[in-house]
């Protein structure tokens, strides 16, 4: 048994301050707020520098220093790779800016990002001897827990809205999670697990509703710093659901800064939402820092149709603080900007990543995002995962070859 170094020093309200100890089992925290970890910096600066990362392995556990984890036969590992930044240069070139990366988290273990938090909370799961995990989802989340416990025998309870992804429905089910359609949204599923909690002995494994997931996507935030040698982009465009991935970013950024490996300049965080379920796009614009759940909530990119997230003033400050923006893009603009993506670069955006780069062409346009601002997109999850609208047409082998047909079309 290997003892990861941690510098793990408590939990504490994202809202009220209230500390807690950690190394128990929590949930929110009795303000009904997430609860973040906290590290002590100081040692953690100590313990480790950015020349001993070079020899590690390229998987996000390179970061253990940064995470609560401190067992390693607690980890379960399926393949955690740093994901590739992929410069998107004949998109750059039409839209006149002056950089595009795309981070595409669609290569992590069952094809999202999700595997990052979820690895996180099953691994601090198992730590904390829980043995029945429960989670509400659109899809990505129920399959990564489904995965993971799997591998850690733990048992999974999945509840998701009847319209998810086919495919994350049957991935689910496929690991052996109890997997459960229902005729509600995310939020409806969550309440549902909140209210089985005591009666099933289950452990909630909601978005920020326990304190891991959060640490597993901030690794998202550390790795895109070491892969552009510690020099952030200016503007990060985020497709925001329950808003895990930009929070998650926001703390890596704090912590590299407080342990001196970056200085105070930030991307300008851009939570991009769909125009059918933008509870933070309206709550940013009204000033508000809290966001009233969205009614009627539909899109075709389902990882973003959150219509209440816990941590919305988590989402809020972030974007604030940052100079960034909330912003609203139409289902017509996602899918336009999946295939352009797609035919132009030969990359197979989900429709929750494509809802970024439709926003940067809007607001290239709008004037939000200058020219010679360098852009980080997020792609979360594989395309692969969903229907996609692709025509094709047959040929009979019976018949002779009408090739002049062929050339013709
Ligand atoms: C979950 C999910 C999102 C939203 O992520 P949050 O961090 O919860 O805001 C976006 N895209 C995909 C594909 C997802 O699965």
């Amino acid at each position: 048994m290997i003892e990861y170094p941690t510098f793990v020093t408590h939990l504490e309200c994202s809202y009220t301050g209230k500390r807690y100890p950690a190394d128990t089992l929590q949930g929110l925290s009795e303000a009904g707020k997430p609860l973040l970890v906290r590290y002590d910096l100081e040692a953690l600066a100590a313990g480790i520098s950015k020349v001993q990362l070079i020899d590690r392995e390229p998987e996000f556990w390179r970061y253990r220093e940064f995470l609560p984890v401190r067992r390693s036969e607690n980890v379960v590992r399926l393949g955690e790779i740093m994901t590739p930044l992929l410069p998107a240069h004949k998109l750059r070139e039409e839209y006149g800016c002056a950089e595009i990366l795309i981070k595409d988290e669609g290569r992590l273990p069952t094809g999202s990002f999700k595997a990052r938090g979820l690895a996180l909370a099953v691994a601090m799961a198992k730590e904390l001897g829980v043995r029945r995990m429960a989670i509400p989802t659109n899809g990505n989340a129920g399959a990564a827990l489904a995965a993971y416990c799997a591998a850690a025998d733990i048992d999974t309870w999945v509840f998701c809205p009847a319209d998810t992804p086919k495919i994350n429905i049957e991935e689910t089910a496929f690991f052996g999670a109890h997997t459960y359609l229902a005729n509600g949204y995310i939020n409806d599923c969550g309440k549902f697990v909140g209210a089985g909690r005591e009666e099933m002995g289950w452990f909630d494994t909601s978005t920020l509703k326990e304190p891991y997931r959060i640490e597993g996507k901030k690794t998202m935030g550390l790795e895109l710093a070491e892969q552009l040698d510690w020099q952030l982009p200016d503007v990060i465009l985020y497709p925001t659901g329950g808003g895990t991935g930009l929070i998650g970013m926001w703390k890596a950024f704090a912590e590299l800064e407080a342990i001196g490996w970056i200085g105070s300049r930030r991307p300008r965080m851009v939570a991009v939402q769909a125009e059918g379920c933008a509870p933070m796009v309206r709550a940013f614009e009204s000033g508000s820092r809290h966001a009233e759940p969205w009614q009627d909530a539909h899109t075709v990119a389902a990882g973003i149709r959150v219509p209440a997230a816990v941590g919305d003033f988590l989402i809020l400050d972030a974007v604030r603080e940052s100079g960034g923006f909330a912003v609203a893009v139409s289902d017509e603009d996602i899918l336009a900007a999946q295939a352009e993506c797609a035919r132009r670069e030969g990359i197979l955006l989900c429709p929750e990543g494509a809802a970024t780069l439709a926003a940067l062409k809007q607001e290239l346009a709008g004037g939000r995002i200058r020219r010679d601002e360098r852009v980080m997109l997020f792609n979360c999850a594989t395309g692969l995962k969903y229907p996609l609208a692709a025509e094709f047409d047959r040929i009979d082998l019976h018949e002779p070859p009408d090739f002049a047909n062929l050339r013709a079309s």
